[in-house]
């Protein structure tokens, strides 16, 4: 087995070496601006134009229906925002209180400005109440915001359901995919999805790349103001290192998405059984049967996540305390607290993310440095006979 043991592919991920190398043509010989109309550039516009076609067909879509962002933050907002200023006459959105700041931020930005912000109720697994969400629409709704994948806990919602039930009321309809793209299956089409939110660099692309998806004839008004890239929806010399990355890795992962996922199930269900098992006062957070396939996420009583992660770092296991976003902070995440983890139990919060490095040894050797830690930091404490 390897060290570092690196279990934090949902905060980001390593640059495949068949991406980089697709990539690499497009800093030198093909460096041109997409834009120009000389070869140089053509070659450029190419390998955009080659990316767009990839992504779309990974989403059912269709080229056109592509635009391509910094990643997954710009997407996000470039949706709502856009939506927003597009469709100026309806002034009630939803949205669900497990979204990731890039979609909290935006929506929270617009309840300032006079917009009415509902959040639709989730469950103790962090499932979007349904059956609210068809009670809360009304006639003024501007657009509905739900993430298919949650970052934290790794819940899957059922964005086919959402997705019709906005249509049939003519409510726009946007997720956020960031988590979910290359792993899960999406076709936009069936989903009835109105716009769609993905990010390179949590699929083996570069960091500061990703997309949003725009179905035709959607009302979005121009986010970035500048030249008149992506068919003036957002202005700015095109990343297109960055772009055919995304294109080659979206291939890749598509790919591989059967084996991977049947694969990551079993590993991450043989873990949480094993975990159980081995050490007493965990709490696995998320839904056992809707979740990521890479996603394991759990509570450890009497022990605080930060010391955890330090004894886990000096054993060469990278993970993760909560949300890339939140590390640091001693707030215990608003997702925990929207699936109602007590605020005690939310501060012993693990979340380890698997990816193709991940195998049994690597979580073998995690376990056995776990369950060691928390038994010398309940000790520590003196937490241990109280359980
Ligand atoms: N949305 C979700 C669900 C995420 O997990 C992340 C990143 O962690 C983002 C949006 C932001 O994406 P990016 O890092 O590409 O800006």
């Amino acid at each position: 087995m390897e060290l570092p043991v690196y279990l934090d592919h949902s905060a980001t991920t390593p640059v495949a070496s068949a991406v980089l190398e697709e990539m690499l043509p497009y800093f030198t010989e093909r460096f041109g601006n997409a834009s120009a109309l000389y070869s140089v550039g053509a070659a450029a516009r190419d390998g955009v134009e080659n990316a767009r076609e990839i992504l779309a067909a990974a989403l059912h879509a269709s080229p056109d229906e592509i635009v391509f962002t910094s990643g997954g933050t710009e997407a996000d907002n470039m949706a709502l925002r856009g939506a927003a200023e597009a469709n100026p006459q309806r002034r009630h959105l939803l949205t669900t209180p497990i979204e990731h700041h890039a979609v909290l931020e935006p929506l929270e930005r617009l309840q300032h400005q006079g917009y009415e912000l509902e959040m639709l109720p989730v469950d103790g697994e962090g499932r979007v109440d349904f059956a609210a969400a068809t009670q809360m629409l009304r006639s003024d709704t501007l657009l509905v915001s739900v993430m298919h994948a949650n970052n934290e806990i790794g819940t899957i919602q059922d964005i086919a359901a959402f997705g019709t039930l906005c249509r049939a009321h003519g409510i726009l309809f946007h997720t956020d995919a960031v988590q979910s793209f290359g792993k899960l299956g999406i076709d936009v089409r069936r989903m009835q999805i109105d716009m769609l939110s993905l990010s390179g660099h949590k699929l083996h692309a570069p960091k500061g790349v990703g997309a949003l998806y725009v179905r035709r004839g959607t009302p979005l008004a121009r986010f970035m103001e500048g030249g008149g890239q992506e068919r003036g929806r957002r202005g700015g010399t095109l990343n297109v290192p960055g772009i055919v990355g995304l294109g080659k890795a979206t291939e890749l992962s598509h790919a591989q998405m059967a084996s991977e996922t049947a694969r990551l199930i079993e590993l991450r269900d043989w873990f949480f059984e094993r975990l159980t098992a081995t050490i007493p006062g965990v709490r696995i957070c998320g839904s056992r049967v809707h979740r990521m396939p890479n996603n394991i996420h759990f509570c450890l009583d009497g022990v605080q996540g930060e010391p955890v992660l330090l004894a886990l770092d000096a054993a060469g296991i990278c993970a993760s305390a909560g949300s890339a976003c939140s590390a640091g902070s001693t707030e215990p995440s608003h997702v925990l607290k929207a699936i109602c983890v007590p605020r005690e139990q939310a501060r012993g919060a693990l979340r380890l993310t698997m990816g193709g490095s991940t195998d049994q040894a690597a979580l073998e050797y995690t376990l056995e440095t776990l369950s060691r830690t928390v038994s010398e930091l309940r000790l520590l404490s003196g937490s241990a006979g109280r359980r």
